[in-house]
């Protein structure tokens, strides 16, 4: 499998905006869309944003062994399909992974080639003005998040690369810098 990428970091720090902005730079990355429990906001589509599985439905592909890896968050759960992974893998192409930090541990372990690179805020301050503005949560989510990304902040340190979104152009850059290492 050519290179997989595993971007990670707390909810609302801005991983899909930084990954958005690498695709347009290289056309070629392809993104694994992940599976969830949790209900579509306004706008996602089914198979574009997420696979929406119903509990029924995530239990019953966990049990067939169907997750490259998964994890309960805010009372939801997510998980990568290996067959979403390889069908985007097909052909050679590197392929980006945005999940949060208990999957990106398990796809550290499953793939030791896998680059896993943690996305951290200034400070949990810009963290919390970015998730109250994203307004896409009620309050109590919104709380239950901050609570998550307290503890996810102290994991940076287990990674090798950490790439502070305090200006979308400069972490971008550092993205793109890390992303040419491994494929250029
Ligand atoms: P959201 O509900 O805001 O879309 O996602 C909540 C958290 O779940 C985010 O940190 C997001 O990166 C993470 N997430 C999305 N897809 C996956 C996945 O397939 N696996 C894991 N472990 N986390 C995911």
């Amino acid at each position: 499998m050519a290179a997989v990428f595993v971007i990670t970091g707390p909810s609302g720090v801005g991983k899909g905006t930084l990954i958005a902005a690498l695709r347009e730079r290289h056309r070629e990355l392809e993104l694994s869309v992940s599976a969830t429990t949790r209900a579509p906001r306004p706008g996602e589509q089914d198979g574009v944003a997420y696979h929406f599985l119903t509990e029924d439905d995530f239990d019953r592909r966990l049990a067939a062994g169907e997750f490259v890896e998964h994890a309960s968050y805010a009372g939801h759960r997510y998980g990568t399909l290996r067959a979403e992974l390889e069908r985007r893998a097909r052909g050679g192409a590197p392929v980006v992974l945005e999940i949060e930090l208990q999957g990106a541990r398990q796809v550290r372990a499953a793939m030791a080639d896998a680059v896993a690179i943690f996305i951290a805020p200034r400070s949990l301050e810009q963290l919390r003005e970015r998730l109250r503005g994203r307004g896409a949560e009620d309050p109590a989510a919104m709380a239950r998040r901050l609570a998550i990304a307290e503890t996810e902040l102290a994991a940076r340190e287990e990674f090798r690369f950490v790439v502070v979104n305090d200006s979308l152009d400069r972490a971008t850059s550092e993205l793109d810098e890390i992303y040419l290492q491994y494929t250029g």
